[in-house]
Order: C-alpha cells, then structure tokens, then sequence
C-alpha cells in the first residue's frame, strides 16, 4: 500500500500556507462561530500563487520525471489555473500552451485582455482563445494543442481542467489535510468544518481523502457549489476522492456523508455572481480586508455566511475557510454593480 510520502513533489509554495483568525467577520456573523482562514491565495511567489500550484507540485514531478518540457492544459479565459500552470512552466524552465475557452457568458469591455490572461501573457505563455463552452471534460480543442506541441518537437505533459482529472490531482490537498492538522496541533485547536469552493472538484476531494487518514468523523469539508453543474461536480468530486484515498492508503470505502457539495449559492451560472456573491466579497472585504472574486470565493464565502445565518453551521463551531486564490481576475469584473462600477449604475452584461 502506497502513502502520501511515496509520491514526488517539486517544492512550489513558500511552505505551509498561512492560517489566522477572522475576528471582525465572525462578531459580524453574530460572534456565535469562530472563523478562521488558510491562505492558498498567498502560498507561492509564483504568479500570485492558488490552489493549482499546491496541485502542480505533484503533477509538475511527473511532468519531469516523465521528460516533459511543455504542460498543456485548459481553462476559461480567465482561468486562474492556466495563469498558474504557466507560472510554474515559467518557475521550472519548461514551457506552457494553455487552451482558453468561452466558458461565461460575460462581456466587460477588457475581459479577454486584462487579469489572468493578462498575467499568462506577461509570463510568454502561449494561450489559444477558443469560443467553446462550459465544460470541465476533455475536449477536442484540447488534443489539438497537444499535438501541435509534438508537430514543434516538444514532449507535452497533459493536465486537465482546473488539474483534477488526473491520478495525481487529489494530491495536493490531501497534503493540505496533513498540513491543517499539524496547524491545528500548534495552536491546540480543531476546525469542525472546512468551507471550500468546489467547481472541477480535486481541491474538495483531496481534502476529503487527506481527512479521511485522520479516521474521526467530527470534520465536515463542505464544498459549495460555484460550477452551476451540481450533479457533474459531485460525481467528480467523489470519483477523485476515492481515487486519492486509494493512493495514500486510507484503506477504506469513503461514506456517503464525508461528500458534501452544496449547492445554492452558484450564481445564475459558473462565472456569473449574483447579489449574494457581492454581498460576500463587499463583507469579507471591508470587514476584513480579504480580497475575493466573484467566480469562486465570493461564492464559497456567500456559502460559509448564508449557513452561519441559517443555523447549518451552529453557535460554537470553529470554521476554516479555505481561501484559494483567484483575486486576479477582479479587473475582469470592473463594469459589474459592486465590483468596480457603480452599484446603484446598471451596466449591460
Ligand atoms: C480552480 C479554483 C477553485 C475550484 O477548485 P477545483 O479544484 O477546481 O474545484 C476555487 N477557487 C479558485 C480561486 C480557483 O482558481
């Protein structure tokens, strides 16, 4: 049986990712749950860091140990995955072509020039616009872009969507499970449930499989629901879950109730907030100062304050919220009410 242990890892963060206390936002939420946050939005100096480079130490060790010089992967235009996948081709001297999908419906004047995209430019990569839609699946635009790499002589590493479906995706937050454990241990306290923002689903389900080594049932990981496509990101989620769990010798069949992926708080769909997802960035924002954005986070925070006010996370829980990253792609919502225009001034998008 194989461990965490036995798999490489190219050392990509700047070690564990923070993790401190929210004071001013939980007494906002009534001063009933102690909240807390881990920080992937600043784990790396590479590209502004995120959940994707935690992900890549363990696929980026395969890329060189299987003598790939190029990563190849897929995402929205404004995906902070292919910013991340580049940044880190950039960091270990390989390189990137990344395929940039249509996947929202949202057309701010700058919003296939500044923020992530932007960013993948700077960095010499090589993203490919493409005008095809949502999909978190393999795609044929995606197997074009691999083999123009080995028409041009290069060995492509193919990564998928958000780096998920993939036997090493689960990986890199099964190790965060082992790291908020240790967290945990130094500071003599323990967190009953994880917020996470759930949308290709190995960030949830590789925390499930780290957890799942601990062997207590008092820790719910709650994914919220940012892709709009519940039943997909479920089935994902608890496919890589297993997967993970398979390959760190957790031993077991995972049960029903450590999947749990809420839905509610998407948005009208993936990439469009709603006034829920504002609220949340406004909140986190201004009482805090914590910057999120209105793809993922906004909604993962919509998701942690909507169940501390319905009672779903009850008086006396320590929460942690897993704060992925993704702030980049803030300039790309400048013309939305609340993020940049004017709340009171409705803009066409
Ligand atoms: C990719 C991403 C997520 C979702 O993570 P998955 O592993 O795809 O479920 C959440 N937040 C941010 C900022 C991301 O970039």
């Amino acid at each position: 049986m194989t461990t965490l242990a036995d798999f490489d890892r190219v050392p990509l963060l700047f070690g564990p990712s923070p993790i401190h206390p929210l004071p001013r936002l939980s007494e906002a939420l009534g001063g009933e749950v102690e909240i807390w946050a881990k920080r992937e939005d600043c784990n790396s100096g590479i590209a502004f860091g995120g959940n994707k480079v935690r992900k890549l130490e363990y696929l980026a060790a395969d890329a060189i140990a299987t003598g790939c010089d190029t990563l190849v992967s897929i995402g929205g235009i404004q995906s902070n995955h292919t910013r991340q996948v580049t940044g880190v081709a950039c960091h270990l001297g390989m390189k990137a072509v990344t395929v940039q999908e249509g996947w929202v419906d949202y057309h701010d004047l700058a919003y296939d020039k500044v923020g992530n995209i932007q960013l993948t430019r700077i960095m010499g990569g090589d993203p490919r616009v493409d005008p095809a839609g949502f999909d978190i699946g393999f795609r044929d635009s995606w197997q074009r872009a691999l083999d123009s790499v080995i028409a041009d002589g290069g060995t492509p590493y193919a990564i998928p969507a958000g780096a998920s479906d993939h036997p090493l995706g689960g990986m890199g937050f099964a190790n965060w499970a082992v790291e908020v454990g240790q967290q945990e241990a130094e500071r003599d306290i323990f967190f009953d449930h994880i917020i996470v923002c759930t949308v290709t689903g190995s960030t949830h389900a590789g925390m499930i499989a780290g957890f799942a080594l601990e062997d207590r049932d008092d820790r719910r990981v709650v994914g919220i629901d940012a892709s709009g496509t519940l039943d997909q990101a479920i089935d994902q989620v608890t496919r890589i879950a297993q997967n993970t769990a398979d390959q760190i010798g957790v031993g077991r069949t995972l049960r029903d109730d450590e999947i749990t992926v809420i839905p509610g708080y998407e948005g009208p769909a993936y990439g469009l907030p709603d006034a829920g997802t504002v609220e949340a960035i406004h909140m986190a924002a201004r009482q805090e100062g914590m910057l999120t954005d209105p793809v993922y986070e906004g909604k993962s925070m919509a998701g942690l304050i909507g169940m501390i006010r319905s009672g779903e996370i009850p008086a006396g829980s320590k929460v942690l919220y897993a704060h992925l990253g993704g702030q980049t792609a803030l300039p790309a919502y400048a013309g939305y009410p609340g993020l940049g225009a004017p709340e009171r001034e409705i803009t066409a998008h």
